[in-house]
């Protein structure tokens, strides 16, 4: 099997051309639209080829693993996104190693990250997770309390709440699919009348990520399309 890191320059070139032809669909610029590369289950050598190349936004979900990356490209001017479900004995290191929370769907760990947010650091940027379909399996704040929360994210002096995440049910159809984006959409519409103003939507993934554009992602969270199938954690 090719190591990721042989074939990158290509897989990298290919999801551009995807991003662009999408945001084109839509009438929209790629300047809009930040790919963030999900690097989790990935070697180092990959993350630095990836960076050589230009990308600077890297989304991790285990902080361990995370944390070892991080440290070991601290020279590089990366920003360092977590996307992974937020514990409570964790988020004293993730305020203070990370730029991005995109999970958020707790008030008492939104608490935690904004008062561990070290003094001297701008405010984490937050993204709050939406369930929209509700599923057991997945975090997120349900999509009828998601006002409540919003209003006390935005409160915290040390964060800054940026705007909605979801990860959706698998869809294979592209109208199916675009339906739970339209909907994320919908709901930082609905906040954003109200005051806001959320400017992201963190949503799509390699399978679904120009449904997403379409419907108006502003940050796309992309593993295997860049990097090929996740090697195993074992
Ligand atoms: C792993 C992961 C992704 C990337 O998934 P791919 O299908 O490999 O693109 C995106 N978002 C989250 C939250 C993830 O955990």
């Amino acid at each position: 099997m090719l190591r990721a890191s042989q074939n990158l320059p290509q897989r990298l070139q290919a999801v551009h051309a995807r991003i662009a032809a999408a945001a084109a669909r839509a009438n929209r610029s790629v300047s809009e639209i930040t790919l963030l590369a999900v690097s989790k289950a990935q070697p180092l050598e990959t993350l630095r080829a990836l960076a050589a190349l230009g990308v600077h936004d890297f989304g991790e979900s285990y902080l361990n693993e995370a944390v070892d990356k991080l440290e070991a490209l601290a020279t590089l001017p990366l920003t360092w996104h977590f996307i992974g479900r937020v514990q409570a004995n964790k988020t004293r290191i993730i305020a203070e190693r990370f730029q991005w929370v995109h999970g958020l769907d707790r008030l008492h760990i939104a608490e935690r990250l904004s008062a561990q947010r070290p003094f001297h650091a701008p405010a984490l940027q937050v993204c709050i997770q939406v369930n929209l379909a509700e599923e057991a399996s997945k975090g997120g704040v349900a999509p009828a309390q998601l006002a409540e929360l919003a209003r006390a994210v935005a409160a915290l002096p040390r964060l800054r709440l940026r705007g909605l995440m979801c990860l959706p049910p698998a869809e294979s159809d592209p109208e199916r699919q675009r339906a739970w984006f339209a909907r994320l959409r919908a709901l930082r519409d609905t906040l954003n009348a109200r005051g806001g103003p959320l400017d992201t939507l963190s949503m799509g993934m390699s399978a679904d990520f120009e449904s997403a554009i379409l419907e108006g992602a502003t940050v796309v969270r992309i593993g295997s399309a860049l990097f090929g199938p996740r090697p195993s954690r074992a």
